[in-house]
C-alpha cells in the first residue's frame, strides 16, 4: 500500500505533464496562427491604404464631377470639379442645398429606389449647361457621376450644320454648271460669242469649287500635323503687295479700292506660302462681305520690339456680332445670318491654325462706331 502511493502520484504528475505539455503546444499554434493572421491583415490594411492614396490624385484629375450621398441625400463626397462647380461642401449637407438643382437630387432620389445594378443615366442641366448624369447605388449610398457635354453637343451641331453648309455650297455652283451646260450644249451655243461668255461663267463656278475642295485638303493637311513651316525673312509690304495682287480682280469686278501702307522697313518670320494663304483667307472674306464701291486697307505695326509685328485688314462691309467675334475662327464656323455668300466656314480656321503654327496669332475685332467693318490682325514674328 506504501508503494502504491508513490507510484500512482508520479502516473498522476506524468499524465499532468503530458496533457500540460500538448497545452503548450496547442497554445503556441494558435499564437502562431494569430501571428500570421495579423501579419496578413496589416498586408491587407497596408495596401488598402496605399490604394487610396492613389485614389485622391485620380479624383483630382477627373474632370468628371463625382459626389456620393447617404440615404439621407446627404452630401459625403465631393471631389475637386465637384467642389469648382459647386463650391466646399459645409457639413453634411444635403444634395439639394448643396447643388441647388432639382434634376440631381431627383436623380440620386430615383437611384435609391431602383433595383438596377447599371444604375440610371439621364442628361441634366446644371447652370445652362448640359450635362451627362449617371447615379448609382451601393447599399445605401448613391455614387453620383456629371460629365459636361456642352462642348460635344456643339460639335455635333458644327459638323451638322458643317455637312448642310458644304451640301448647299456644292449645290450651287453645279446647278448653275449644270445650267451652263445645258445652254451651251443647245443651238444657243453655236453663237460663238455666248460660248466664250457661258464657258466664262463655267470657270468662275469650277473655281469655286475648287477653292473649296483646296481648303478642306489644306485644314485636313494643317491638322493632321502634315505641314511643315519654313520660316524665312519676309517683308511685310512684300507679302501684302503679292496676297493683294491675287485678289485683284476679284475686287476690282466689285468696284472695291485696295490700299497698302505699310512701311517697308518691317519684316516678319514667315513661310512666305503659308503667310499668304492666311492672308489670302482674310482678304477673300473682305472682298466677299464688302459692299460694291467698298474699302480694304492693308496695314502694318510694330509697336515695340518684343511685339508681334501685324498685319491689319480693315474692310467696309457689315462687320462681325460682337459675340462672335472670338468664335469665328473655330473650323465650320459661320455667323448665323449674315449675307449669304459662298463659303465652307474654313478659311479662317485654317488662317487661325497657319498663325499658330508661326508662334503668332490671328484676332478680329470691328472699326470704332460710327464706322462699319471688320478689321482682322495677323499678328507675325518680328525677323
Ligand atoms: P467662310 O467660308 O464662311 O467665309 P471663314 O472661316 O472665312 O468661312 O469665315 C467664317 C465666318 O466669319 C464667315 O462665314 C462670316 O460670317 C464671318 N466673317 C469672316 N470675315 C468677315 C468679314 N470680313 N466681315 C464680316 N464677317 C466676316
Amino acid at each position: 500500500m506504501e508503494l502504491w502511493l508513490p507510484l500512482g502520484l508520479a502516473i498522476v504528475a506524468l499524465a499532468l505533464g503530458t496533457l500540460w505539455r500538448r497545452e503548450g503546444r496547442a497554445r503556441r499554434a494558435i499564437a502562431q496562427q494569430a501571428r500570421l493572421d495579423l501579419k496578413s491583415l496589416e498586408v491587407q490594411l497596408s495596401s488598402a491604404a496605399d490604394e487610396l492614396a492613389w485614389v485622391g490624385p485620380a479624383l483630382a484629375a477627373s474632370n468628371e464631377i463625382l459626389l456620393a450621398v447617404d440615404s439621407e441625400l446627404r452630401l459625403r463626397f465631393a471631389n475637386p470639379a465637384a467642389v469648382g462647380r459647386f463650391g466646399e461642401p459645409n457639413g453634411l449637407v444635403g444634395l439639394f442645398s448643396y447643388s441647388t438643382n432639382l434634376e440631381l437630387e431627383q436623380l440620386a432620389r430615383d437611384a435609391l429606389e431602383t433595383d438596377s445594378s447599371d444604375g440610371l443615366a439621364r442628361t441634366i442641366r446644371i447652370e445652362d449647361r448640359p450635362f451627362k448624369a449617371r447615379a448609382v447605388r451601393a447599399g445605401r449610398e448613391v455614387g453620383l457621376a456629371l460629365t459636361d457635354v456642352a462642348e460635344l453637343q456643339r460639335l455635333t451641331r458644327a459638323r451638322q450644320d458643317f455637312i448642310a453648309n458644304l451640301s448647299h455650297e456644292l449645290n450651287t455652283p453645279l446647278t448653275s454648271l449644270r445650267l451652263l451646260v445645258d445652254t451651251l450644249l443647245s443651238k444657243a451655243g453655236n453663237d460663238r460669242q455666248l460660248a466664250t461668255e457661258l464657258a466664262n461663267k463655267m470657270l468662275v463656278e469650277v473655281d469655286a469649287l475648287h477653292l473649296m475642295t483646296q481648303e478642306m485638303l489644306d485644314l485636313a493637311a494643317i491638322e493632321s500635323g502634315q505641314q511643315v513651316v519654313r520660316l524665312v525673312t519676309v517683308p511685310l509690304l512684300e507679302l501684302a503687295e503679292e496676297t493683294v495682287e491675287r485678289i485683284r480682280d476679284q475686287a476690282e469686278r466689285k468696284g472695291l479700292m485696295v490700299e497698302v501702307t505699310i512701311e517697308p522697313g518691317l519684316h516678319v518670320l514667315a513661310d512666305r506660302e503659308q503667310a499668304a494663304r492666311a492672308l489670302l483667307n482674310v482678304l477673300h472674306n473682305a472682298v466677299k462681305f464688302s459692299p460694291t464701291g467698298g474699302r480694304i486697307e492693308l496695314g502694318g505695326r510694330q509697336d515695340s520690339p518684343e511685339e508681334l509685328v501685324v498685319l491689319t485688314v480693315a474692310d467696309t462691309g457689315p462687320g462681325i456680332p460682337p459675340e462672335e467675334l472670338g468664335r469665328i475662327f473655330e473650323r465650320f464656323y459661320r455667323v448665323r445670318g449674315s449675307t449669304p455668300s459662298p463659303g465652307t466656314g474654313l478659311g479662317l480656321a485654317i488662317a487661325h491654325h497657319i498663325l499658330r503654327a508661326h508662334a503668332g496669332r490671328i484676332w478680329a475685332e470691328n472699326r470704332p462706331a460710327p464706322e462699319k467693318g471688320a478689321v482682322f490682325h495677323l499678328g507675325f514674328q518680328a525677323a
